[in-house]
């Protein structure tokens, strides 16, 4: 029986990793600092801690596993990591937990190892423009990227990817671009865009109004987490060792996306956009690397993939 550790997996995306990689028959040990906040584990194993402990990351890197996924860090929505207030702990947080983690690996002699690394490091003077910005991968350099979360990131996918020449782990690293779905932080303020909204909709009176971010025009293009499981696990088990966009290229701004959010709901209502956090201007997938060298292409437009978000958090606001 194949063995897989999932680190992060009381948190979103490696949660339903988890799920997949026990439907497929792996033994599945999971990691983090909390259990799922929404629904049981299905893996074999789940162990609380704190990944920025050496010892236990040691105590819980214990045999040689077959795959390793490296999800855990310290991270949220625009709200989160946009503000400045918490640079320091996101930087410290999830830069301990990759040192950490290849370290305790490689005295292992864990071979595949796969790390989430995010469309944050892209250079913002490629995303000024909503309607064109440039998220190809070697676009990454010069780098500049907007938010200490994405210098985190990219000099963690180096530090994957000189363990990868060096020290005998095969990384493979993905930058996700804005990964969505129902089991995802909704109300914490950690919730990214597609939650926040569908929660806002969900609250409101029929006839009113939701409040949105910036002007609304900013773009971005998401990808629903079946998707996301998919292409991470193929990367994994592939010989390209990225990085690589795993997102998707449907490109809409923000306030198209409320729009489209109201739609859904079936519900009357007007946006108001107000002043805050909103990153870059414009972000899309680029995903000509990843079709060509993986062979994979997101499956759910984001009119599906909004809808089962949307129900699901409309569920969890009436069960409140
Ligand atoms: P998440 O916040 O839901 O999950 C991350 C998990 O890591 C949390 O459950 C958290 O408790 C855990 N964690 C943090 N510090 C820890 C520690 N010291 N010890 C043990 N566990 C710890 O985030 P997610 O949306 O599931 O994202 C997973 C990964 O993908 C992250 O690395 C994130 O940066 C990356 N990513 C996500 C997106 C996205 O759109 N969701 C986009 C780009 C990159």
């Amino acid at each position: 029986m194949k063995k897989a550790l999932v680190l992060g997996a009381g948190g979103f995306i490696a949660h339903h990793l988890q799920r997949r990689l026990k439907e497929e028959g792996y033994w599945v040990r999971s990691v983090d600092l909390k259990y799922p906040r929404f629904d049981d584990t299905d893996s074999d194993d789940f162990v609380v801690g704190d990944l920025r402990d050496k010892n236990f990351v040691d105590s819980v890197v214990d045999r040689r596993f077959d795959e390793v996924y490296q999800l855990a860090a310290d991270m949220g929505g625009a709200g989160y990591i946009f503000t400045g207030e918490n640079d320091a702990d996101v930087m410290t947080n999830s830069s301990l937990i990759n040192l950490n983690v290849l370290d305790s690996c490689q005295k292992r002699n864990i071979k595949r190892i796969f790390y989430s690394s995010s469309a944050c490091i892209y250079p913002e003077y490629n995303q000024l423009d909503p309607n064109n910005p440039k998220c190809s991968e070697e676009s990454a350099y010069p780098a500049a990227p907007d938010s200490e979360y994405g210098w985190e990131k990219l000099f963690s996918e180096r530090m994957y990817l000189a363990y990868s020449r060096n020290k005998g782990i095969e990384s493979r690293v993905a930058r996700y671009h804005n990964i969505y779905g129902p089991l995802g932080s909704w109300n914490d303020g950690k919730e990214k865009a597609p939650a926040a909204l569908c929660r806002k909709v969900a609250f409101a009176d029929d006839g009113g109004f939701i409040e949105v971010w910036g002007d609304g025009v900013q773009t971005r293009s998401f990808l629903y987490i079946d998707d996301c499981v998919d292409a991470t696990i193929k990367l994994t088990r592939s010989e390209f060792e990225g990085p690589v966009n795993i997102g998707s290229e449907e490109m809409i701004s923000i306030n198209n996306l409320a729009k489209l959010i109201i739609e859904i709901s079936g519900k009357d209502l007007s946006i108001k956009n107000i002043p805050g956090p909103e990153g870059v201007r414009g972000r899309n997938s680029d995903n000509k690397i990843i079709e060509k060298e993986l062979n994979w292409k997101p499956t759910f437009s984001l009119e599906e993939g909004v809808k089962k978000t949307y129900d699901w958090i409309s569920n969890q606001v009436k069960s409140q």
